[in-house]
């Protein structure tokens, strides 16, 4: 089930008001239409039906994605052991029948957006994680000058692609192989591992290397 209120917000621009939904939990089989505005980066945005502008609205989320068994938690970086605290609750209460889930905690929107991505298309996102690492030490070596920000995973025409955001911003394609490959040379580390780990990001992936 979702969970979710209607909110009057004004827009910053020209003062505005309108209705704007908060999504407390946001089930993406039961609401595909908010999953896809969530897929496409668009949940967050409020678009004025004034002036349309378009100002982006903060608020932390629970996204559920039944089909694949995955549920993160988008949470304000001092929220993060709360967050913890809740999912490990919520997992007490229902027992066993969660088991199989997959829990994660993001502090940024990207990062929810780039994880319903990853786990809507059937994908492991400690692969991608590696991926990430891989290309973005690579582009680091290789164009030393330009800041990087951040990496980001996405999928467009059936390609996977890494966006990377910084001062000069690009896009590459990652061969499907590579990430089959890679998730089979960590299928045995990862089965070992399990998949409780609620933070799942670059530094989990370079701490995987350190070890
Ligand atoms: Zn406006």
């Amino acid at each position: 089930m979702s969970m979710e209120r209607k909110e009057i917000l004004a827009c910053p621009k020209c003062g505005h008001k309108q209705d704007f939904v908060i999504w407390q939990s946001l089930n993406g089989d039961i609401d595909p239409v908010a999953k896809q505005q969530l897929l496409d980066g668009e949940l967050f945005n409020f678009k004025c039906e004034e002036c349309g502008n378009i100002s982006n609205v903060d608020y932390p989320i629970l996204y559920h994605d039944m089909t694949h068994e995955a549920m993160i938690y988008y949470v304000d970086e001092n929220s993060v052991e709360q967050a913890y605290q809740a999912m490990v609750g919520a997992e007490n209460k229902i027992g066993i029948e969660m088991s199989g889930y997959r829990r994660r905690i993001v502090t940024k929107q990207n990062s929810l957006r780039e994880k319903a991505i990853i786990f809507d298309y059937g994908l492991d996102d400690r692969v991608i994680e590696i991926i990430k690492l891989i290309y973005h030490t690579n582009a680091n070596d290789q164009v030393s000058d330009v800041k990087i920000d951040d990496v980001y995973f996405l999928v467009s025409d059936d390609k996977y692609l890494l966006a990377f955001i910084g001062d000069k911003p690009l896009s590459v394609e990652v061969p499907v192989s590579l990430y089959d490959d890679i998730k089979k040379d960590f299928s045995e580390r990862f089965n070992l591992m399990g998949d409780k780990e609620p933070i799942i990001d670059y530094s989990w992936a370079l701490k995987l290397f350190s070890n």
